[in-house]
């Protein structure tokens, strides 16, 4: 390669996401300021200048992942920048990698940019021009995660999310409202809401008001979520717990302004476990007010997730969980064992729950979950749906009606006779289910 062509060559950078949908937001966001400084994305570790792995340090399994990752990135270029929540702890990354370039934690964009800057130097004139409007996303261009907050101001006893990112630091309603704006002036159809505690949205900023348009609006979850549904996209709300003042999103779910559906992690049901885990908002009659949200929004779909085998569970509390699921009737649900993780306070609990009885229990709420799910899925049966599409190109498209968000629940397998396309909205009539697909045709 001659001067001139050494000069014009954008430095590459290769780009490792793990984690959870906030980590992608985080790594959206790092991208897109490094292809605004000119820098250029390749999918090989090998030949970049340098390789970026965003952590996930949730679970022990996710750090595990991690470090493989890490380990993976090293073998095959050896200029490796660590970010992302296991960034947090960079003596166990350290431990084993002791030559990484840099370790920064969650959220410190600045830190990568720095160290990508002192690893590779960015060009002297950055091709601007080669940041669409929307920014760089690495989800598919018709859904997007809007980011509303960072931190938790809750202290859940096997959660390190509150030591890994602090208390809840809330985006002004302004802020987030023009983003997502942007996303949807760019062609995304779906903004799915993400945060730590998205029903605790603004309440570091006591609400604040922002001029947005031509009102004024407070920096409120409710009010937020009613923005949103003016901008002619689905908007999926997840994370959401079930505070009081949830009852009003509900009312705006009814009258279709944002999608029926709600992602409300339970983790449990039993007052006793609620109790160790210190759960924010949980409240004994839970399943008295979903039956109240249904009434007021006959079609909201709930999904949650739950720990099973949280130390000092009984074999009664399990029992309340598996009644209060049939009682409940969520739509779709994820469970878990429970796995401690390093530095969190449940670790102190005692009172472990044996792997053997964790595992039978996790068997024994996957079987009565599946039903709930079968039945609850099996009353779409007959009924004529709106259907995102997120895959196209053979003879069956897949994608998601309202009740379904992108990565965590099932898919809707269209059989159309027309050509459809990734982002088109077409209607389904939906002829059979099982425990988590639906099939239909488009009509
Ligand atoms: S609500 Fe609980 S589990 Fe969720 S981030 Fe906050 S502390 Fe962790």
């Amino acid at each position: 390669m001659n001067a001139a062509a050494l000069e014009k060559a954008a430095p590459k950078i290769s780009f490792v996401s793990l984690g959870c949908p906030k980590a992608l937001v985080d790594s959206e966001r790092i991208i897109t300021r490094l292809r605004a400084e000119g820098y250029e994305l390749t999918k090989r570790h090998d030949g970049a200048d340098v390789v970026i792995v965003n952590t996930c340090g949730f679970l022990d399994s996710a750090k595990a992942e991690s470090l493989g990752a890490i380990g993976d990135a090293m073998a095959e270029n050896g200029r490796v920048i660590v970010t992302g929540c296991m960034g947090a702890e960079p003596d166990s990354i350290r431990e084993q990698y002791p030559d990484v370039l840099a370790i920064t934690g969650p959220q410190q964009y600045e830190s990568v940019l720095a160290a990508v800057h002192q690893a590779s130097p960015p060009k002297h004139d950055p091709f601007l021009d080669l940041v669409p409007p929307q920014g760089i996303k690495l989800t598919p261009r018709h859904y997007a995660y809007l980011k509303i907050s960072e931190g938790c101001n809750n202290r859940c006893t096997f959660c390190i999310i509150p030591k890994l990112r602090g208390d809840l630091v809330s985006r002004p309603v302004s802020d987030v409202l023009r983003e997502a704006e942007k996303l949807v002036k760019a062609g995304v159809k779906e903004l799915l809401v993400v945060s730590q505690d998205t029903s605790a949205y603004g309440i570091d900023l006591k609400y604040q008001e922002n001029l947005w348009q031509d009102r004024q609006v407070r920096t409120r979850f409710f009010d937020l979520s009613r923005e949103l549904g003016q901008l002619g996209a689905w908007v999926r709300l997840h994370y959401v717990y079930p505070y009081p003042h949830v009852d009003e999103v509900i009312e705006l779910m009814a009258e279709g302004h944002v999608l029926p559906y709600l992602d409300i992690p339970f983790q449990h049901a039993s007052p006793n476990v609620l109790r160790a885990m210190k759960r924010p908002a949980h409240a004994e009659k839970v399943a008295g007010r979903i039956a109240r949200w249904r009434e007021i929004c006959p079609d909201l779909a709930i999904r949650s997730t739950f720990i099973v085998g949280f130390p000092g569970e009984t074999e009664e509390d399990f029992q309340f969980l598996l009644d209060w699921m049939r009682e409940a009737k969520l739509d779709r649900v994820g469970c878990f064992k429970y796995e401690p993780v390093r530095g969190a306070p449940a670790n102190d609990l005692g009172n472990p729950v044996p792997p053997e009885i964790q595992e039978a229990r996790w068997k024994r709420f996957m079987a009565a979950q599946q039903e709930i799910s079968r039945r609850q899925l099996a009353k779409k049966v007959g009924k004529r749906l709106p259907v995102i599409i997120d895959e196209a190109g053979g003879p069956i498209a897949r994608g998601r009606s309202r009740y379904e968000a992108p990565e965590i629940d099932g898919t809707v397998h269209v059989a159309s006779r027309r050509p459809v396309r990734v982002g088109d909205i077409v209607s389904v009539k939906i002829e059979r289910t099982d425990d988590y697909d639906l099939y239909g045709v488009a009509v």
